[in-house]
This record gives structure tokens, C-alpha cells and sequence, in this order.
């Protein structure tokens, strides 16, 4: 038995054979030719053969993978009627007299890297698309390698094993043949992946086996720890198969949630949003089903480097966020990176004796008017390309609310001047994850747009535990009742100021707690892409109009 360490890509357990799909174009033939008017026609076939067949497809993601995912074979489609990208092929066959693989292939290679470089992420991301629409091409005009006659071959189900796939390759599978998939290549946020993801069909890449000699052995696919075990021994495929088992019976009632409004069983409806820490976050986000983003940490941007990010180094990625999002919100919390883990270029205090309850949040930034300055610049920029909403962390009192929305009206006021675009209805909002703010929360409502608690700092600070000491894992309550009593004021204050409030932080994904917070009022719950399917499910089982049974 041997067990690989890969990327843990689409979720789910896959038992059985494995197919190598020798799918590399690593050896395109590169000939001079005479006749190019034959190359020219050879090209033309291949064309109109490539075009049906994305077609073919295109119907069929329609089907399978929805049509916004489905786009991708449309742009394939545009580009292979793009005047630009046919004649590009036509002079290397004319002017350099050369081989039609060769021409497709330099071709797609030139506008594949033009697109990696462009500036906009939705142009970036196509730059792939254009290396699959070459491969299609290639596999049509290298027929006698013809990969794909070999995929449609597959009549029985089988774990499919290739160096990378294309969204196409998978697309050409019949589901019900596909069991799992393992490429040597391929990132999570790649559309291969997300495909896989959309289709359930647990995958793993980067295991580092060499896939060529894996061809016909058993093998198990485990895509929620990201291993891949060739030749398990039976005990172990006993164990697996019951896992799967519990796996996929878990992951039928949560599928059954994707799409479904998050309502009460009483018709309370409720903002189920998701807490990320990364750009890749947001993918997991769409994956799962989340009406926004309640909680973007914006501190991934400046942890680990050597100088703080630029204005627009921060702008571009928010606006990536967003982008995605699309009409949904996303709520960027400010910079709030715990003095501990503050790189040297912040440079701020001397080591600090008690990180946690130092300088970090808006406290930092109130101190570093240009960090704060710049990241607002940043985000109100952003809100010009999708619905964003900001979020003060760590406030404990009101005169920093009124210094922090004083330089936002300052930016707002400066963006205008230099004729920026921004939203001017984005919302500020305040995290309440210190006691002191839960206190005075009722002042606190009347200066915001929302409020959303953070429950981690919020146990944390109120029982005066440090929330990262697991020597004090056992006096760390979470759900002690002096929390749910600032939980519970701070949502009435809310309410009586006429705004919303969210819970966010480990306690608002507790199943266990969702029912009380509900009776609390909570409008809102953030939490991390995995748990949102199953907060529905929770949430859409609890009847508030009923009386509580105890
Ligand atoms: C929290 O404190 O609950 C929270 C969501 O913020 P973080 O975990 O980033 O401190
Ligand atoms: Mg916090």
C-alpha cells in the first residue's frame, strides 16, 4: 500500500481502478510545409470539427454545471471565430510555411500569456480557457492520438488519473463513469477544480506519484484530507467505504439546501454569509452557496512580507472579492493583525507584553493614519465595482468610531476631488468583540449602518482567556452565559437603533446555539464556507413562532 499527500481539491471518497490518461501535448510536431493551401484546409476541418464539438459541450454544461459555468465554452467559441486569433494561425502557415500544429500551438501560446497578464482577473482566468480551446484543436488535428476517443471509451467507472485536465476533459466524461479524479497539476480556484467541485467528484492534485505507473492499480481517493492511497490492503478499503457512505448520505441532505432561501421554518428570513481570509476563500464561498460575504480579514494582505501593501495592490484584490460576488455583499473588515503577528515593518511599539489586549484593530490604525487612510482609499475604490460594506474591529469605545468614520468621510471627500468612482452608499459597520463596546452598544448602534459580533473576541475578552493558549482550552467557554448576555443585548440595541445585527467568529457556526440566537433576534450569521449548507439546514428546521420546549 502506498499513501500520497496532494491538494485537497473536491471533497468526497472515491474507491476503485484507475485510468492514466495520457492527455500531455508535450510533443506537438513542428514541420516545414509546402503546400500551405492543404495546411490552411487541414486547419479550416479542424476548425469547424472543434466548433461543433464545443457545441456539444456547451449543451451539456448548460446541463451539469449551470450556465454561468457554462461560459467558459462560449468564450472558447467566440475565440475560435476571432478574426485575430484565425489569422495569427494563417501567417505562420502562410508567411513561415508551418505546420498547422505548430501554428495552433504558438498561437494559443501567445494569446494565452497576453491574457495571463492582463490586469483584469475575469481576463486573467480565461488565459487556461485558451490552452484547452488549443488542446481540442490539437487532439482534433493529432487524431491518431486522439486522447478524447480514448476518454469516451470509458464504460465502466473508473478513478480518472491524468498530468491536468481541462473543464472539457472532465466535461467529456459520462458522470456516472467519472469516481474520483487525480492530476499532478491543478489548483484549487482553477475551472477544472471548480468543475469537479459543481460535479462532486472527489479530487486530489500535487500527490507527487508518478501517474504513468498508477494505470490499472486499486486505489483510493480521499478528497477531504487530500490523499491518494494506491493498493490499500481490504481493512482499509472496508473503512473507506463506510466513510463514504456516511459521506455522501451527510452531503445529499446539504446539497439539498444549495439554492434554498435561509428562512426559518416560520418565514423569518436570515443572512447566512460567509466569514473568508483570502481571495481563494471567496471560490468556497460561491461553492457553498453564500448570500455574500459578512466577514472578508483583510490581514492576509499585510502578514508575511516585508513592507505594507500599496493602495493598489489592495484595491485589486477587494475588488477581485467583490467581483465574484457579484451582486451579493462583501463586508472587508479593516486591518486588525494582533501585534504578534505583526511583521517587522510595521515597526510600531517595542515587543509588546500582552499582544491581545495591545495595539491592533482600530486602534492601530487610528494610530497610523496612512495605513488607514490607504486601505479605506482602497476599499471605497473597490466599491465601485461591486457591494461592499466596511467593518471596524476591535472598537471599545465611540470616540473611535467617530475618528475612523471622520477619515472615511476625508477619503470620500478626497476620491471625489480627484474625480475617483466610489459607492457613496457603502455601509460602515462595528464589530462588537469587546465587552466594552457589547456595554455600550446601545451608543455604538446609532453611529453605525450594522453591527456584527464577533464571538471569538468576544469569549476571549470577557472571560479574560486568551483565546490562543491551549493550556486554557478548559476555562475557554465558549457559550458561557456572560457572552450570551452581551450577544443578547447588543442584538435588542441593534434593534432599537433600527439595524442589523450579525454574529460572526467560531460560536455563530454552533448549531448547538443557532435557536437561542435566533430568539435573540440575530438577523445574520457569518461563518466559514464549509459550515453554511448545514447552518440552512438548522436554521430552515427551527420554528420560532413555536414556544421553546424548554
Ligand atoms: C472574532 O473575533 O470573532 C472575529 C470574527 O474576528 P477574528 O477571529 O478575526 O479575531
Ligand atoms: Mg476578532
Amino acid at each position: 500500500m502506498l499513501e500520497f499527500k496532494g491538494t485537497a481539491i473536491s471533497t468526497g471518497y472515491a474507491i476503485g481502478k484507475i485510468l492514466y490518461l495520457n492527455n500531455s501535448k508535450k510533443n506537438i510536431p513542428k514541420y516545414t510545409v509546402t503546400d500551405t493551401e492543404s495546411e490552411l484546409k487541414r486547419f479550416y476541418e479542424a476548425r469547424n470539427i472543434t466548433s461543433n464539438q464545443l457545441s456539444i459541450l456547451n449543451n451539456r454544461a448548460i446541463e451539469s454545471i449551470g450556465s454561468k459555468n457554462a461560459l467558459i465554452f462560449e468564450f472558447q467559441q467566440m475565440l475560435l471565430n476571432d478574426n485575430a486569433f484565425r489569422t495569427f494561425i494563417e501567417n505562420i502557415i502562410m508567411n513561415e510555411h508551418m505546420n498547422c500544429e505548430y501554428a495552433v500551438k504558438m498561437t494559443s501560446e501567445h494569446f494565452s500569456e497576453m491574457f495571463a497578464n492582463l490586469d483584469d482577473d475575469y481576463m486573467r482566468e480565461r488565459s487556461d480557457d485558451i490552452l484547452d480551446l488549443s488542446n481540442k484543436l490539437l487532439n482534433t488535428l493529432m487524431s491518431e492520438n486522439n486522447t478524447s476517443s480514448n476518454k469516451l471509451n470509458i464504460t465502466e467507472p473508473l478513478i480518472i488519473a491524468a498530468r491536468e485536465l481541462y473543464p472539457s476533459d472532465t466535461l467529456s466524461f459520462k458522470k456516472e463513469n467519472i469516481l474520483g479524479i487525480i492530476t499532478a497539476l491543478g489548483s484549487f480556484t482553477s475551472h477544472a477544480s471548480i468543475i469537479s467541485r459543481i460535479m462532486g467528484i472527489p479530487s486530489v492534485s500535487n500527490t507527487g506519484a508518478i501517474l504513468e505507473r498508477l494505470n490499472g492499480r486499486n486505489a483510493i481517493v480521499d478528497g477531504e484530507l487530500g490523499k491518494l492511497i494506491v493498493d490499500p490492503t481490504e481493512g482499509m478499503i472496508s473503512q473507506y467505504k463506510s466513510k463514504k457512505q456516511r459521506y455522501e448520505e451527510y452531503h445529499k441532505m446539504l446539497n439539498s439546501q444549495k439554492g434554498l432561501p435561509t428562512q426559518t421554518a416560520d418565514g423569518k428570513k436570515i443572512d447566512l454569509l460567509a466569514n473568508i481570509g483570502s481571495i481563494d476563500g471567496v471560490q468556497s464561498a460561491i461553492d457553498n452557496d453564500a448570500e455574500g460575504i459578512g466577514f472578508l480579514r483583510s490581514d492576509f494582505l499585510f502578514a508575511g512580507r516585508a513592507s505594507f501593501p500599496s493602495e493598489n495592490e489592495q484595491y485589486i484584490a477587494y475588488r477581485a472579492v467583490s467581483k465574484a460576488m457579484g451582486r451579493k455583499t462583501t463586508a472587508i473588515c479593516m486591518l486588525d493583525l494582533p501585534p504578534d503577528q505583526q511583521d517587522g515593518y510595521f515597526n510600531l511599539l517595542s515587543k509588546e507584553k500582552n499582544p491581545a489586549m495591545g495595539m491592533r484593530g482600530v486602534r492601530l490604525l487610528l494610530e497610523n493614519p496612512n495605513l488607514l487612510k490607504t486601505q479605506l482609499r482602497a476599499i471605497y475604490r473597490a466599491s465601485a465595482h461591486g457591494k461592499i460594506s466596511i467593518c471596524i474591529p476591535m472598537v471599545s469605545s465611540v470616540s473611535e468610531v467617530r475618528s475612523f468614520k471622520k477619515t472615511a468621510k476625508e477619503v470620500r471627500d478626497e476620491l471625489k476631488r480627484e474625480g475617483i468612482n466610489y459607492d457613496p452608499s457603502t455601509q460602515i459597520g462595528i464589530m462588537i468583540e469587546t465587552p466594552a463596546a457589547a456595554v455600550i452598544s446601545d451608543i455604538l448602534a446609532g453611529m453605525a449602518d450594522f453591527m456584527t459580533i464577533g464571538t471569538n473576541d468576544l469569549t476571549q475578552y470577557t472571560l479574560a482567556v486568551d483565546r490562543n493558549n491551549d493550556e486554557l482550552f478548559n476555562f475557554y467557554i465558549t457559550g458561557h452565559k456572560a457572552v450570551l448576555r452581551l450577544i443578547k443585548m447588543t442584538i435588542q440595541n441593534g434593534h432599537k437603533a433600527g439595524i442589523p445585527v450579525d454574529l460572526c467568529g467560531d460560536l455563530a457556526a454552533d448549531t448547538r446555539m443557532t435557536e437561542k440566537f435566533l430568539r435573540y433576534g440575530a438577523d445574520g450569521f457569518s461563518v466559514v464556507p464549509n459550515d453554511i449548507l448545514e447552518m440552512r439546514a438548522k436554521i430552515r428546521s427551527i420554528n420560532l413562532s413555536e414556544k421553546k420546549t424548554k
